[in-house]
């Protein structure tokens, strides 16, 4: 898809090296998570310990990896990044295990699609620092302990209910990362627009702003696309209309919707009359999978007001029949 993409571009991913914030103090808004994160930063470097395990969760794109790179530099320790799909035996995690050195952050993006048996390997490395090594198989199979490193396990999940429960216990520090402001992704926009050479008005910034689906990521990927925009209509200053012309080009709407999440309300409503609809329905029937729905999508239609899960399913509210144009249907109407 065009506009929120669980992995990024070649562009996207050189650029994303490029703006990525270094340092705690340079990464916007987070507030909280920034404070409470700073606190465990600190403490563990006064007692001169590897920090304690951080789970970092929420939709793709606010910043977890970003958090992840910015809590190795602050430890000025290396970063070792992998990801839970590249985790399917024990033997990859035992490996990564294997050769971390003391203080080292390892990095799990995706860590609740990491497979079961290296789950269970992960405990006792996060707990004890310590893994069995199972060697041969069968009644021949014996197992070596082996000591590791302390190291600081910063996972990242979209989700953290989709975490075993022994795992998430396992993290002495959660963070929930939040969609952001406008006000503080245009401060991501200025950051961005200096490096890409993009002059724009202050409402300019404000429009793009607006329409990020309160997710960075997204806002440096539409700077991307109204630069090309502008570079083609030969627009030196980009203001408000501009950045809405551009954007109404790739189909970003005024709230930031982009084709799935539209998709999603007018299968809610058109197919299913504003529901109630399952979820693995409602996915079948808009192409993607359950959790790329669940994940990525729906978060942000909730905070919206535009959908509401309830216990028999999904429903548009009435904001979502007014945001597409329709009437929504009369209250008890069948
Ligand atoms: P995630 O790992 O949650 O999917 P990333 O950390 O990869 O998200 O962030 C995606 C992009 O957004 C990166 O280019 C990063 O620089 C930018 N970004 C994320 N959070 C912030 C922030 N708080 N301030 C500035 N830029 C940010």
């Amino acid at each position: 898809r065009e506009v929120v993409d669980a992995a990024p571009m070649a562009e996207e991913k050189a650029m994303e090296a490029a703006l990525r914030p270094k340092a705690l103090g340079d990464f916007v808004g987070q507030q909280t998570v920034r404070h409470q994160l700073s606190l465990v930063l600190q403490s563990s470097r006064l007692r001169g310990a590897a920090a304690d395990h951080v789970l970092l969760s929420g939709p793709p794109g606010l910043g977890k990896t970003t958090l992840a790179m910015i809590i190795a530099a602050e430890m000025d320790a290396s970063l070792r990044v992998t990801s839970g799909p590249a985790i399917q035996h024990s033997g990859d995690l035992a490996a990564i295990l294997s050769s971390l050195t003391e203080g080292e952050v390892l990095f799990v993006d995706e860590i609740h699609r990491m497979a079961r048996p290296a789950e269970e390997m992960l405990y006792m490395a996060m707990e004890d620092f310590r893994v069995d090594i199972v060697v041969g198989k069968g009644a021949g199979a014996t197992s070596i302990p082996l000591e590791l490193p302390q190291f600081t396990l910063v996972g990242a999940t979209t989700r953290a209910g989709l975490l075993p429960g022994p795992l998430r216990d396992r993290f002495g520090f959660t963070g929930h990362l939040e969609y952001y402001g406008v006000g503080e992704l245009e401060h991501v926009l200025r950051r961005s627009a200096e490096l890409l050479q993009v002059q724009a008005t202050d409402a300019g910034f404000a429009e793009i702003a607006s329409r990020s689906r309160g997710t960075p990521r997204v806002t440096n990927r539409l700077l991307r696309r109204v630069r090309d925009w502008a570079l083609v209509h030969e627009v030196d200053l980009v203001d408000d209309d501009a950045a809405a012309e551009a954007l109404d080009t790739y189909e970003v709407d005024r709230r930031g919707l982009d084709r799935l999440d539209r998709a999603v309300l007018e299968a809610l409503c058109s197919t299913f009359r504003g529901g109630p609809v399952g979820l693995s329905t409602l996915a079948i029937l808009v192409g993607e999978e359950t959790e790329t729905v669940e994940t990525v999508a729906e978060p942000y239609l909730v905070r919206e007001g535009l959908l509401a899960r309830t216990p028999r399913g999904r429903v548009a509210t009435e904001a979502a029949w007014r945001h597409l144009g329709l009437e929504p249907p009369e209250q008890g109407a069948p």
